[in-house]
């Protein structure tokens, strides 16, 4: 931990026998330590996502900052120092990993690496005694999600996916006009997201045993999201089937998927994933009128309209609120808004998913 500031210090000198004995002092305490200092995170996977979007977040912001690196690439490791102020002593590779557990520096472990690494990762993490942030989707499986929220349980850590859309204004729209039911009853979701795959044919995102699955499990899981927090319901049962153009390209993982999922209010959400196709589009109809986010999961860019006209906020940092909030959650010791279960919860789906994909009938979730 660091940036400590002399209210803290004070603080810390207050016996606790006087803070006991006056009333709200925890939470004054617990406030000056939230305002006061700025929890350490270490990223593990210094890829794209690190590179271009995580790192330049963490410069943003006020609760948390870039304290450390976990990378097998040495060459990395002298770049980030320079760029970031990163001491060497903040700095690991994946042999000596566990041994972050001393080093007071670092609060919290980013895990962004590969999907089917996840899981370790953020088992290790939690044994060494760090809140954890773990990328979407969670893991390749719903028994690794279980065994990730097991460890973060027995070791004490928080343990919080990077589902930045539940802090992006127009996202949060959403949320609130469908979970209020400000326009009635949801009668339909539709949405898709997808582009067009241009990169690496070996890369880990087209290999299974990396990532699990295709566009369903990078680009899906968003969709899934999407129908879940627009109705604020989850999806009692899923039907699905797989469309492939090129399998040369997606031999081992799905291409493009097309499933509907049926919700207990009534709502029936259209869906698709696709590494072949470029959309990115939530949509809701409901009894009085719909609400629309024509550019929903993107970093930036939102547009949002509803019957009523189009949606007005401002484009958030959203790496940047989301990381934020976590660390705020871990000072003020309350519970994250995107928490292992939600993970978890969403590739419960994309395994009932994958199950219709094969059996051709619809699925229990
Ligand atoms: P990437 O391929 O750019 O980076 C992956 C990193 O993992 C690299 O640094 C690579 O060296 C490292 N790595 C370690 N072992 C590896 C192995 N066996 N094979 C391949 N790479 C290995 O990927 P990325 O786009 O940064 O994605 C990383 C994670 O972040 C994924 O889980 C992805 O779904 C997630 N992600 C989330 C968002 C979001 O908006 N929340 C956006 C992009 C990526």
């Amino acid at each position: 931990m660091s940036n400590f500031y002399p209210r803290r210090k004070f603080i810390r000198n207050v016996s606790l026998g006087t803070l006991a004995l006056v009333p709200g002092i925890s939470a004054i305490a617990a406030y000056a330590k939230s305002k006061d200092k700025k929890l350490g995170v270490a990223l593990v996977g210094l890829g794209n996502y690190s590179t271009h979007q995580l790192a330049p977040a963490l410069q943003q912001c006020e609760h948390c900052y870039l304290a450390g690196i976990v990378t097998g690439t040495p060459a990395k490791e002298k770049i980030w120092a320079e760029k970031y102020s990163i001491p060497q002593k903040n700095i690991y590779n994946y042999q000596n990993f566990d041994s972050i557990a001393d080093n007071k520096d670092i609060d919290i472990v980013y895990v962004v690496l590969p999907v089917a690494m996840h899981k370790e990762y953020t088992i290790r993490a939690a044994r060494a005694g760090k809140h954890v942030i773990c990328e979407k989707p969670m893991a390749v499986s719903v028994a690794d999600c279980r065994e990730m929220i097991d460890a973060c349980k027995k070791a004490n850590k928080m343990l919080s996916i990077g589902y930045r859309l539940h802090f992006e204004p127009f996202n949060m729209e959403m949320m609130r006009l469908g979970q209020k039911r400000v326009f009635g009853n949801i009668i339909k979701i539709n949405s898709s997201n997808g582009f067009i795959w241009g990169g690496d044919p070996n890369a880990w995102r087209l290999k299974k045993a990396l990532a699990g699955g295709g566009g369903l499990m990078d680009m899906g899981v968003y969709v899934i999201q999407g129908a879940r927090y627009t109705t604020g319901e989850e999806p009692l049962s899923v039907s699905a089937r797989e469309i492939k153009t090129n399998p040369n390209l997606f031999k081992e993982v799905d291409e493009t998927v097309v499933w509907e999922m049926k919700f207990p209010g009534g709502a029936i959400a259209n869906c698709r994933s696709s590494y072949n196709e470029n959309a990115n589009f939530l949509r809701a109809e409901a009894q009085k009128g719909w609400f629309e986010l024509s550019e929903a999961y993107r970093y930036g860019g939102m547009v949002g309209a509803t019957t009523n006209g189009s949606m007005s906020f401002s484009n958030i940092n959203q790496q940047a609120a989301q990381m934020d909030d976590f660390a705020q959650c871990i000072m003020q010791n309350k519970p994250t808004r995107v928490p292992g279960e939600m993970g978890l919860q969403d590739i419960r789906i994309v395994e009932a998913i994958y199950r219709s994909i094969v059996s051709g009938k619809e699925e229990r979730v």
